[in-house]
């Protein structure tokens, strides 16, 4: 009967190690987070919800191998927001060097605007990323995308369009 109870006991302090260590393993672990985003490539809510519309509704394209675009940009539009914040290489989690060109950024009162169609206009402003890539072929971009698709603060992420010029 003594010895039953010692098993038990016993089982219930493996049972203990192994929950922490899971917990080690797994969520213990406290976010770092830096212009809102941890190296571990979490997203501080409170971050996203100052300075993102999270409620805008996303859109993911479905691209083609086939069509014509570049292998070396990404062309990334941002979730609407009022702060304008200038995203860096962190925010995009990537694990390649890249170069990144902001477009729209702050946008400057137009006089002619009346302040309902400045608030208009502010609704469906967006900010936009153009992320330089070293060109590792289509295929690459493809993939790329569907990784920056994810990130919280993307509305739209899609290859470069433009046909160059002959
Ligand atoms: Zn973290």
């Amino acid at each position: 009967m003594k010895k039953e109870n010692c098993l038990t006991l016993n089982n219930i302090a493996a049972i203990i190690v192994l929950l922490l260590f899971a917990l080690l393993l797994t969520g213990c672990h406290i976010h770092k987070y830096v212009d809102g985003v941890c190296d571990c490539g979490s997203f501080d809510e409170k971050w996203l919800k100052q300075n993102f519309n999270l409620e805008e509704e996303v859109n993911h394209i479905e691209i083609n191998i086939d069509q014509d675009f570049t292998d070396d940009e990404i062309c990334v539009v941002l979730r609407n927001s009022r702060t304008y914040p200038i995203l860096n290489e962190r925010h995009f989690l990537l694990n390649e060097k890249v170069i990144l060109e902001h477009l729209f950024n702050e946008p400057k009162r137009d006089l002619r605007y009346t302040d309902d169609e400045w608030e208009k206009y502010l609704n469906n402003y967006h900010q936009m990323v153009i992320i330089h890539i070293e060109p590792q072929g289509k295929e690459h971009i493809i993939e790329l995308i569907k990784q920056i698709e994810k990130l919280p603060f993307v509305l739209v992420a899609e290859p470069n369009y433009l046909t160059h010029l002959d």
